[in-house]
């Protein structure tokens, strides 16, 4: 079976619902026809400022949720990104052939480090997308189920990924990002321009997997609209009205064109109210399974342990040529 990799980091003790529809909901589907292998990056998400304390349940955390929104640790490798040193090593290899000028020019780095300005962002935030591109080339995939926002990453890690083969001989198989045709990005409810985040400043604008029904209707009925009543798609014109078309499509499995009819007419009240049941029905199983997992953080971490043998089986085998193809002495 081919291979696919892909992983979110442990940065909020909830998954988005940009996480569950860009990614999380390939991962499901993919996951029967595919050699599976998701990662919880905890490496990433140390590229931040953080607790540590509240980095272990997280992490946990964002486990069980991979786990309640139907993967199988049965069918799919599920592991800790920590738990296999293999990551950190190839990512130092990888990091030797990245040009400055090429890591200087990934948009995520710039918007991350805008907050604080370059000065204060870590240099581990600067080479993210270089541990992401060990993540995936380590395991050989072929496919790389992510976001819209990922795009840019995984083209770098082909890049790398050539670069590595022409200079010192095959080795890697160089991966496709599959990002999803129609809804590949969800939008903050309250900034309707930029991408959801569950690391973001404000909560305001963010639909969070595990939050208690009432908190997410609120936001969903408070999401920044548009000027003028009409309920049309148009992302330039009525980004938040778009956004909100988009989620419920997708959750509702229904065109645009056919809401845009069903609303014809109707108040943005009546879009958001509409928006609000799906997206409860679509959560709410997902928060009371997590809910279960997380009872039982013993068997969870037995899981989790499982996967990570599996993963360091075949990490270990690539990082081998690797450090004998760069002349490594082992
Ligand atoms: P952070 O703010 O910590 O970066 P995040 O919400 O961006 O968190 P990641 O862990 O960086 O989440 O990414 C996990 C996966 O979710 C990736 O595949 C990414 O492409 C996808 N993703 C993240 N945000 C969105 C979004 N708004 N719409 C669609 N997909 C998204
Ligand atoms: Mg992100």
């Amino acid at each position: 079976k081919p291979v696919i990799f892909s992983g979110m980091q442990p940065s909020s003790d909830s998954l988005q619902l940009g996480n569950f529809i860009g990614a999380l909901s390939q991962w499901t589907k993919m996951q029967e026809d595919y050699d599976a292998i998701f990662c919880v990056v905890n490496m990433h998400a140390i590229t931040v400022p953080q607790d540590p304390q509240g980095l272990v349940e997280r992490t946990r955390r964002t486990a069980a949720q991979y786990i309640a929104a139907g993967i199988d640790p049965a069918k799919s490798t599920l592991f800790i990104q920590s738990h296999v040193p293999a990551h950190a090593q190839l990512a130092w290899v990888l990091n030797t052939i990245t040009g400055f000028g090429e890591a200087s020019r990934m948009t995520q780095f710039k918007d991350k480090s805008q907050k604080n300005g370059t000065d204060a962002a870590s240099v581990g935030l600067f080479t993210y997308p270089v541990l992401m591109a060990a993540d995936i080339l380590l395991y050989q995939a072929e496919t790389v189920p992510v976001g819209e926002d990922q795009r840019q990453h995984v083209e770098l890690t082909r890049d790398l990924a050539n670069r590595f083969n022409s200079r010192f001989g095959d080795t890697f198989v160089v991966p496709e990002a599959q990002i999803p045709k129609t809804v590949a990005k969800i939008y903050d409810l309250q900034n309707p321009t930029a991408k959801m985040s569950k690391s973001a400043e404000t909560e305001a604008g963010l639909i969070k997997v595990l939050d208690p029904a009432n908190v997410t209707k609120k936001k969903i009925m408070r999401a920044v609209t548009d000027d003028g009543t009409e309920i049309r798609f148009d992302r330039a014109e009525k980004p938040g009205v778009s956004n909100l078309l988009t989620i419920l499509s997708v959750l509702g499995e229904r065109s645009v064109a056919s809401l845009e009819t069903e609303f014809t007419g109707k108040g943005y009240g009546h879009l958001k109210q509409a928006v609000a049941e799906v997206v409860e029905e679509t959560l709410a199983p997902v928060r009371a399974r997590t809910e279960e997992l997380m009872a039982d953080p013993a068997e969870l971490d037995r899981l989790l342990a499982r996967g990570a043998e599996r993963a360091n089986d075949i990490a270990n085998r690539t990082l081998d040529l690797v450090y004998e193809r760069v002349g490594l002495m082992r």
